[in-house]
Order: C-alpha cells, then structure tokens, then sequence
C-alpha cells in the first residue's frame, strides 16, 4: 500500500500516474515507483563491451557498456535538420536499434535501463551464490534474487501461496467485516487496486508534517478513461478485460459459467468507481486532491465503511487527520458497499488479489497476466526473461541495498561532484532569467527566488542507506518474499504518520533511469542510474552533456514552477504566492505550448492530450534554454572548437535531442496517448527546438522551414 508523492519525473510522472509495472499493472500510486569506495567504471577488467545493434545481451555484466552522449552513428546526416531534426539526430539511432521482442517502446533511456539491468543481474548473480565474505547487505539482494530465480519453486507452489487470502475472502461473513480484510490485503499489497489507496504524504497545507492519505483506485485497467470512452477501440478492450479477468478467476479454479458472471461482476464494479474518478488531466490541480477530514468526519463521509475497523487493522488506531484525495470516489465506494451483495464484493476482491500477485506466481498466472496487459495492451511480443523480471524485484523493493552495490562500482565522487556544479549553473540561469521576464511582477519574482533558492539538488543517491534487516527472505517462498518486503515498505509509511518529514528521502532507488522534482520536497532527485552515458558522459567535454543532462536538470528545474509546481512554495506548502496578473500571464504563455502541441499526431488519428502534457512540455522547453544559458556561461572565455564537421552549439543541440530518440509499438502510443503526460520522443525534439532561436541560428533554419515556427512559445 505504497501511496503517491507528488512527484514529476523526466519520464514518468508517478504522483498522478500510475507507475508501470513491467510485470502487470496498473500498480498505481507506486512511487516511482522510483553508494563509498569508489572505482572507475572502465578502466579495470575486462574490454568494455559494445552492444551490438538490434540484439539483446543475454548475460549479466560485470561493466557497464560504453555509448558516447553524442554519438555520430546515432544521426542521420542525409536528413535537413531545419526540416526534422529528430531524424538528424536520432535516424541512425532509430534505424540500429530495432524494438526487442519484449519492449513495448525502446528509447536511449530504455536501452540504458536494460544495460543498468544487466549490470545489477551481474551484482545479484554473485551475490546470489554461496560465499562467505558477502556482507549482509549483499546477501540479503542475493537471496532476494535466488528466491527468485528458482522458477521450479515456484511452478510447484502453483496457486497456493494465494490459499490465505482466497480462505479469508471465501470467509468474510458479512460486508461489515471488509474494512479488517482490506487493511491487513493494503499492507501485503503494491499500488491501489483493491478498492482504494491508502498511505502517508506531506500535509499539502503544511509540508512538514506527514499525514495520513485516502486515494481513488479499485481499477484493473490502466486508467478511468478506459471504462468511460466510448469508441469501438475501447469497448473492444473492455471486452477482452472482461475475459482476462475470467480466465484468471479460472486458474483460480472457478467454473468458466463462475468466472464469466464473476468478470461481469468486476467490470460493472470498477465501471462504478471509474465513472466517480477524477480525469487525469484534473489531477494536476493539488487542490482537487486535498480534502482533510479527521476519522470522525470521514466516518459520515462514508458510514457503509468502517474506518475505526480498517484503521486499528492496519496498525495505526486514530489518526488526527486523513486526506481524501477524492471524496466523490469514497461516496461511490460507499455507495456500491451498499448495493453490491458480499458475494459479488467476494469475486470483485478475489479478481485484485490474484491480479496483484499474478506476477510472482506459476508460469499459467504470469503468462496470462503478460498476454493481457503487455500483449495486447502495448503490442509486446515476447515476456522478458525472468533475470530481468527478477533484478526489476529486487531493484523495487530492496533498492537502496540493491543501489549501494551499484553506486559503488559506477558513481565516482567526481562525476556527483561535477553534476551539482552544472546543476548550480542551471539555477543560476533560470535565477538570471526570471529577473528579465517581461511578464512577471516583482513581487512575485522575489519570491520565485526564495523558492529557486530553496531547491536541495540530491545527486546519485541517499546520504543514508535504508536498513532492510528486518525483512525476512526465505529461500523457495518468493511470493511470501514480495509480501513480506512489500509489508515492510507499507509499515515504513504509516509509521511515518503524525511525525515530522524527512527531507533526506529518495522517492527512485539509485539504478534508476530517470530524474524527478518533487514540489512538496522542493528537492530534485538524479539517481545515479541516469547519470550514465550516454546521458551523462565524463569522457566528453560539456557541450552534449549540458544538452543532454543539462537539459534533463533544467527540466525538473523548471517543475518547480510549472502548473503543478507553481502552487507550492519554497517550503513546499500549498499556497499561492503569484498575483493573479503573473499566474494569467503564465497561463496565456503555457497555452501558446498547448495550442502548439495540441497539432502534433501520436499514432493514427490520435493527436496529443495537450493538456496533460503542457506541464512536461513546458519543461522541454524550458529546460533546454537554461541548459543552454548554463553552458554559455561555464563555457565563458573557452574556446569552443568544431568537432566532426558540428560546431560547438550544433553539438550542444545534438547531444539535447539525442536523450530522446526511441521505437515504440502503435499500442503502447495508444497507451501513451491516454496516460503518459510526457509527448512522444520526436515532439520533445522537433517542439522544442522550432520554439527555439537559439536552435535555428545555430543550424541556420530559414523562416519558412519546419523547425521554425511561426509563433515561438517561451515561458521561461
Ligand atoms: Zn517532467
């Protein structure tokens, strides 16, 4: 029962999306989901290894492979970069770099990502055999990994592991006794499908306090949009939801005549909750999730579920205050907690337990659970091997005894040392720039500076290491593992209840690729997973690497007064410290990137939900100029020199857009389209640079050309 913070990533936003879990989701509300002696990455052991265009490596590394963070062999020179830049830069890219069988998109930062996985199966692969100088960190990720791996294990134990929980569903006597299951099934369980989230956050009123907090969730499908849109693609996902949702309750050994009225059951249930759920694009707005109401009130809000029940079951007793994040949710809960007979609540929650287990359990739950939500949902044609599944396991819930592994072999001190004073140039810049803006008041650019000066840059990983001594791992038990690990996690987060924050945490575990601010925080997170090359690359000077991770700083910079992160103050409060004339000037500015974005085709006919992207798209955009600015002025009394027939604000732009190149599947855009606030890769390309002068000097674009748009947005 992990629960949200509010938290946008470069690539994910996991506060108010669901965060994707590979194995099946959704698994909403995850936190993204989400190191010293230090050794030089390459030089010791063996040649670094290339990978190889097109194909996987199938063994675990024990080095990191090597692709620069501006690499030639990426670009497409034949192509005009005033045309399309995303095919100069990336054509090689997308042409070497074919999708594997079991992605459903392949992008820089997924190949990264699957070369990181390599590398952690290196780090779990020796860790997992027996040898007596393992530490007790290292044994722990090593048994993690064992248990695991042992597939024969776990084909054997077949369902059964599920046989606890099924007893006490098959054993509620009345709906009066849910509230006791759902609380101890919360505490063994990852994301929010089963009813509803519950968890702990910082108070939006006061960030440094922790509360308790109630989100919407009880979906089986990977949005609300999914149960309420009517066109024939959707009622034909529905339609195969409904079957999917059968055949698991079959494996579970129901009748097909059971299973098929069961899924008939689940399906007008979630549609219930679905239709009482807010939009996406409406959670952006922190204000439509902030809603306290002390155990009492919450009582009356919804007197079908007993809270004093669920509350004492979940170890906590009273607590002073809970946010509902969406009490119109709660009412219909309530509402079908009343309507809906215990029999059908019985199936509705047998359905989620073995939807959430699904993954851990014999091959027939797996492979079921692959073909609906990866197959058919995201066109991937294969499931990943069970290595990768099983590093994705241990990375999640022991990631910061997993990370210390990582950190030490490949996050020298200098390379942390080297990206806090870029991040220092970058605020410096956007410092610079919110003096100059011309539509922004002076009071309210005071305090964009007491904000902007407040930010805490946190590089590579946690300055202390979670302790995960008391998690248990038995070996031939995996599933009682993921339980037990994933009770810890929960157990952490409620005991954070009614006590002071801390600031110092990590919402990503340090092998991870992607970056994210967190406005609640005001901190910004740069694993060191994703300051790796090609992203990051010491051994190439600063003009790509300010593009590339430069821009990825200036974009989480810029998050921190976005449409979301604007609302937060330099504590992290939820207050609005903009005149009305700054926040309509910011308004009118950002609606200039949506009318922009709003042209731009995702696959067939779809075109970008501009709305839920703007937030990430203004920070592309951003994000790039300060980068720039930034490397301007590092770069100050330098002299720059041409390289590969690309002068140096060529390579600059090169090394920003190639971050970005990447394959995907038609379905995974689909998916995309409803649930990704980020656009796809080319427009975070081809959007940014048209709206940029900068850009268009350095190439030498002509007025009338495709990279040049006739109306330039800037916001910042
Ligand atoms: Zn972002």
């Amino acid at each position: 029962m992990k629960f949200m913070r509010v938290v946008c990533a470069v690539l994910l936003c996991a506060a108010f999306v669901g965060a994707q879990n590979q194995a099946g989701e959704p698994k909403a509300n995850t936190p993204a989901p989400s190191v010293q002696e230090e050794r030089p990455r390459t030089p010791e052991g063996p040649p670094t290894p290339m990978t190889t265009p097109g194909t996987i490596e199938k063994q675990p590394l024990h080095v990191l492979p090597y692709s620069p963070s501006l690499d030639l062999t990426a670009m497409d020179r034949s192509a005009d970069p005033c045309a399309d830049f995303y095919q100069y830069t990336c054509g090689g890219w997308l042409k070497n770099n074919p999708m594997p069988p079991d992605q459903a998109a392949w992008s820089v930062y997924g190949k990264l990502q699957h070369e990181n996985e390599q590398f952690l199966w290196g780090i779990l692969d020796e860790a997992s055999r027996t040898n007596p100088k393992l530490d007790a960190v290292q044994q722990k990720i090593g048994d993690y990994f064992a248990a695991c791996m042992d597939e024969s294990a776990v084909e054997k134990l077949g369902a059964s592991p599920l046989k606890p929980m099924l007893d006490r569903i098959a054993g509620l006597k009345s709906i009066a006794d849910i509230p006791d299951f759902l609380a101890q099934a919360h505490l063994a369980s990852q994301g929010s499908g089963l009813m509803f989230g519950f968890g702990s956050n910082q108070d939006y009123g006061d960030a440094s306090q922790v509360i308790a907090f109630a989100s919407a969730g009880g979906l089986g499908l990977p949005d609300r949009d999914y149960y309420t849109k009517t066109d024939a693609k959707m009622q034909e996902t529905r339609r195969r939801y409904e079957q999917h949702v059968q055949r698991m309750l079959e494996l579970l050994g129901d009748t097909p005549q059971q299973a098929a009225a069961g899924a008939k059951v689940v399906m007008r249930m979630e549609t219930a909750l679905a239709q009482a759920s807010l939009t996406r694009a409406e959670r952006r707005d922190p204000y439509k999730l902030y809603h306290k109401f002390s155990s009492a009130q919450l009582a009356s809000l919804t007197p079908e579920f007993q809270w004093s029940r669920y509350l004492s079951a979940s170890g906590i007793g009273d607590v002073k205050s809970i946010n509902v994040t969406e009490p119109e949710f709660f009412k219909a809960m309530a509402a079908q907690l009343k309507t809906e007979p215990l029999d059908n609540w019985r199936r509705y929650l047998r359905w989620h337990v073995v939807h959430e287990k699904a993954p851990y359990l014999s091959h027939n739950f797996v492979d079921e659970d692959f073909s609906f939500y990866r197959k058919y949902l995201r066109g991937v044609a294969e499931q990943q091997p069970r290595w990768k599944r099983c590093v994705h396991y241990v990375d999640r819930d022991l990631g910061e005894a997993l990370g210390q592994e990582f950190v030490r072999r490949t996050f020298p001190s200098k390379t942390k040392a080297d990206v806090l004073r870029m991040t220092e140039f970058i605020e410096q810049a956007m410092a610079d720039e919110i003096e100059k803006l011309d539509w922004m008041t002076p009071a309210t650019k005071q305090q964009a500076l007491v904000k902007l000066n407040a930010i805490r840059n946190k590089i590579g990983y946690p300055d202390k290491w979670r302790d995960y001594s008391s998690v248990e791992v038995k070996s031939g038990d995996f599933v009682g593992d993921v339980s037990r690990a994933t009770i810890f996690e929960s157990r952490r987060q409620l005991n954070k209840i009614g006590k002071p924050l801390d600031r110092t945490e990590w919402d990503m575990t340090p092998p991870t690729v992607n970056a994210y601010y967190n406005p609640q925080m005001n901190d910004m997170n740069f694993p060191a997973g994703v300051l790796q090359p090609p992203l990051y690359d010491s051994k190439l000077d600063d003009a790509p690497n300010y593009g590339n991770t430069g821009g990825t700083i200036g974009h989480e910079l810029t998050h921190g007064f976005d449409d979301e992160g604007r609302q937060f103050d330099a504590a992290g409060d939820l207050k609005d410290w903009w005149t009305k004339q700054d926040a309509d000037a910011f308004e009118q500015r950002v609606q200039c990137v949506r009318d922009q974005y709003a042209q731009y085709v995702i696959v067939d006919d779809i075109k970008i939900n501009s709305k839920l992207t703007s937030g990430e798209d203004v920070a592309d955009l951003g994000g790039t100029l300060l980068a720039y600015l930034a490397w301007k002025k590092a770069s100050a009394g330098q002299s720059l020199e041409s390289r590969d027939g690309l002068t140096p604000d060529q390579r600059f732009f090169v090394g920003y857009a190639q971050w970005a190149c990447e394959n995907q599947r038609a379905e995974n855009l689909r998916v995309s389209a409803i649930t990704n606030p980020h656009s796809p890769g080319k427009y975070r390309v081809n959007g940014i640079v048209s709206d940029l002068p900068e850009f268009q000097k350095a190439f030498g674009c002509k007025p009338n050309q495709p990279m040049v748009n006739a109306k330039q947005c800037k916001v910042w």
